[in-house]
């Protein structure tokens, strides 16, 4: 089993599996130098494009470097990630068939203003969003507290 990277219809670049992968697999770690938020900040400040993976401690990012960082998210995802040991994981939350695309659900938080993050997963659960559910809750309690004000 190989992953590749090749274009996307969910965004410009995918990673895909040469071979099929059993439900429970870890797939590929997502690699890269640790940065601080700030920092991380700081060099892609007005970028659209970044490849930071948040880690739990909600202090460090990973700097995406390696197949991992082409892994798109998916409201319906075929993996999800894991920090074990320190290490980031992507795990197979099913099996996948060889030639499929894999996914993770981005869940993403911290949200900037007027980054709506669209997603394009074209899942039935699509939430239109790559935010997490409790930060598009978030977003809208603060959405109508301005309103209120
Ligand atoms: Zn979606």
């Amino acid at each position: 089993m190989a992953l590749i990277v090749r274009s996307s219809d969910i965004h410009a670049a995918g990673c895909y599996t040469t071979g099929n992968i059993r439900k429970g697999a870890m797939v590929v770690e997502y690699t890269g130098p640790r940065i601080s938020k700030e920092h991380a900040d700081e060099i892609y400040e007005g970028r659209a494009t970044t490849y930071l993976f948040g880690l739990r401690d909600g202090r460090e990012v990973i700097d995406g470097h390696g197949v991992a960082m082409f892994i798109n998210h998916s409201c319906d995802p075929n993996c999800e990630t894991d920090e074990i040991d320190d290490r980031v994981w992507v795990i197979a939350i099913r099996d996948i068939k060889a030639g499929e695309e894999l996914t993770y659900d981005y869940m993403l938080y911290d949200g900037a203003e007027n980054d709506p993050a669209p997603c394009y997963c074209g899942s039935k659960k699509c939430r239109g969003t790559m935010y997490s559910p409790e930060e598009i809750r978030r977003q809208r309690r603060l959405k109508n507290k301005n309103g209120a004000a």
